[in-house]
């Protein structure tokens, strides 16, 4: 979906911010791309809506290069979220979310009907929320806005860059539930930044791992934590692993809503696999519970897939 072939970056000043990039991200893949400060992440991201115009190679979505898009065609296709959201002050919070599907000439039921599907999606009740202005929501809220206005007008791309590093640790986990959710059910190809290990294992269905422009690891959550390639990357995940790894991680990635009857067996978020495995000889199914409320369920098909997935990647979930 997108295809980065032999990109280089050299800013003005001589700095080379990225060094011959190649990758591909898949369509519908959640992507991201971490690294230390000043190893190419945002120069990178900005690249590919042509915020920040390359030197050298090539970037190719569905295949066509993207210099030789309409810049608008592009830029409405590609939704953008930043770290901190720039609402419109004196707009509501439809207008806001609105913005683009107007350029885009929605009429007005179907912009308002997206509006108020996106807000309920993330939790913010429409009837309260749509006729507020931006400063009447706290900044968790706000972000919240920025992330489903950039969803809006139904955008096959979004790019994210650091856009919960602002929240307090509350509100920047409740938003990266959203996100997933959102994710689960939309399908976005989201390609999102972060210097946040945790985050990045918690939302990645791949991470790649950038040092002074170039890429260091290339992999999947569990292969990086599994087989870290070099010093560089066992380094960046144990300096940022404040909490000790646990498959707490692994666990809300797998969980699925409950959707049929409430399963008679409990067990916290931050249960291991052995626990949940335990659980699973004898129930068909169990409820994950986190901060006193169910937030999903685990059956034995999720996790039979979940293992079967990792024996293929080589990793070893259940050691
Ligand atoms: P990251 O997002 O990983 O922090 P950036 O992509 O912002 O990294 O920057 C990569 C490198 O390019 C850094 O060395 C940074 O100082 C440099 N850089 C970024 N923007 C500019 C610019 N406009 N002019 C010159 N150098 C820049």
């Amino acid at each position: 979906m997108i295809k980065f072939e032999n990109v280089s970056k050299s800013y003005k000043d001589g700095t080379l911010a990225v060094d011959s990039l190649n990758l591909e991200i898949q369509k519908g893949e959640f992507f991201v791309i971490i690294g230390p400060s000043g190893c190419g992440k945002t120069t990178t991201l900005k690249m590919i809506n042509r915020l920040i115009p390359l030197s050298d190679g090539t970037i190719l979505i569905n295949d066509k290069k993207i210099s030789e898009y309409d810049i608008n065609e592009l830029r409405w296709n590609i939704g953008y979220v930043l770290q901190q959201i720039a609402l419109f002050p004196h707009m509501t919070i439809e207008e806001n979310i609105s913005v683009v599907p107007e350029l885009k000439k929605w009429n007005r039921e179907k912009t308002q009907q997206r509006a108020k599907e996106l807000l309920d999606m993330v939790g913010l009740e429409p009837d309260t929320y749509l006729n507020r202005t931006p400063s009447e929501l706290s900044g968790g809220q706000q972000q919240r806005i920025g992330v489903i206005r950039a969803l809006a007008a139904d955008p096959d791309i979004v790019l994210m860059d650091e856009p919960f590093s602002a929240l307090d640790p509350i509100s920047r986990e409740k938003l990266q539930d959203d996100l997933l959710r959102l994710q689960k059910n939309l399908k976005k190809t989201i390609v999102f930044v972060t210097h946040d290990i945790q985050e990045a294992l918690k939302l990645a269905d791949r991470i790649c791992v950038m040092k002074d422009g170039e890429i260091e690891q290339l992999a999947t959550p569990n292969e990086i934590i599994k087989n870290p390639k070099n010093n560089f990357v066992r380094g960046f995940i144990g300096s940022n692993n404040k909490h000790g790894l646990n498959e707490t991680l692994y666990l809300e990635k797998i969980i699925q809503p409950l959707k049929s009857q409430m399963p008679t067996c409990t067990i916290s978020a931050s249960s291991t696999l052995d626990q949940v495995l335990e659980k699973l000889i004898d129930q068909e199914q169990v409820a994950i519970e986190k901060d006193g409320k169910v937030i999903g369920i685990i059956n034995r098909q999720i996790m039979i897939r979940y293992l079967a997935n990792d024996l293929l990647e080589g990793g070893s979930a259940h050691e």
